[in-house]
């Protein structure tokens, strides 16, 4: 089945779905995005998605270029038109098409619209899982505003780019007081020591990744002792266990960071614990599947 992406009002064959040279998401990557999780053909956890895009839009003035519920329709024909089942989606708006010039184009100028979706391999994934990754440590050279979901990634692109050459999956971002901040396209966690959970609080220099969020709520509850807090690379190091969070890697057990073994080199209870409720609540999200738009505001 050949592709179909959405630009603009109109579905067209990939290799067709172009935008123009002066969009500002191509000369000054003045834009944000969103990548949602699809199981069983239905969209999981897409009102946190489309909350977060709202949130996105609104800290760069951007309007939407539709309104929220027409977007949830052209999402799920996107999804019908490529035939997928489980995969992902990707969204992007960008502030549009104008004379290159920095300040915000005056007038009334049309956001730029982008869908796209594609299938992903869920055995490859689990497979992965039952291994566990690697990761290593890089410097985290982003700008201050990293909790805005921007289509600026070159740092997040290099980081990757240079785990990927020393054979790991992921770049854990390191500021400049030795701290983690999260992956180049993922959130960090680890259980300490002592066997604390932790993360790094969403209001410090990360993006609010939503399967975090939707591990959060599975933490409620559970006798699983966390902490929403910093950790170093030290603290990292001699870790019982890792594992990183999104929307494509779901729950991923880590397994070394710079080369040094996690856990004994093998995925940690905990992790493998909350995948497997992360996929359980995968599940249920598709089948809780309402054609219906989540009933949001612009
Ligand atoms: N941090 C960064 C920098 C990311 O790009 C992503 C992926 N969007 C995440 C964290 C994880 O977010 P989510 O769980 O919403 O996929």
């Amino acid at each position: 089945m050949s592709r179909i992406a959405y630009v603009n009002g109109r579905y067209l064959p990939l290799g067709r779905a172009t935008v123009h040279i002066e969009d500002r998401g191509y000369q000054f990557a003045d834009g944000v995005y969103e990548v949602c999780l699809i199981r069983n053909g239905h969209f999981v956890d897409e009102a946190l998605h489309m909350a977060r895009l709202s949130r996105s839009l609104g800290e760069l003035k951007i309007r939407w270029p539709v309104i929220p519920n027409a977007l949830a329709v052209i999402a799920r024909e996107i999804v019908l038109r490529n035939g997928i089942r489980d995969g992902l989606l990707y969204i992007q708006i960008t502030r549009g098409v104008a004379p290159r010039n920095h300040p915000f184009p005056s007038g009334n100028v049309t956001p730029t619209l982008v869908l796209m979706a594609r299938s992903t391999d869920l055995a490859a994934g689990d497979r992965q899982a039952e291994e566990g990754v690697a990761v290593v440590t890089r410097p985290d050279i982003r700008w201050q505003r990293v909790d805005i979901k921007t289509v600026s990634l070159l740092p997040n692109v290099l980081a990757k780019q240079s785990a990927k050459e020393e054979g790991a999956v992921e770049a854990w971002l390191v500021d400049r007081d030795g701290f983690i901040t999260e992956g180049s396209s993922t959130n960090a966690w680890i259980v300490s020591s002592d066997g604390v959970l932790m993360t790094r609080k969403a209001s410090d220099g990360i993006l609010r990744g939503v399967t975090r969020t939707v591990v959060f709520e599975m933490l409620d509850g559970s006798d699983i002792r966390f902490e929403e807090r910093r950790f170093t690379v030290d603290e990292a190091l001699a870790a019982r266990e890792a594992f990183l969070t999104s929307a494509g890697n779901l729950v991923m057990p880590v397994i070394s960071i710079d080369r040094k073994p996690i856990g004994g080199g093998k995925p940690g209870p905990i992790a493998t614990e909350l995948r497997r409720l992360f996929l359980d609540h995968a599940k249920a999200s598709a089948l809780r599947y309402t054609p219906q738009a989540t009933n949001m505001s612009d």
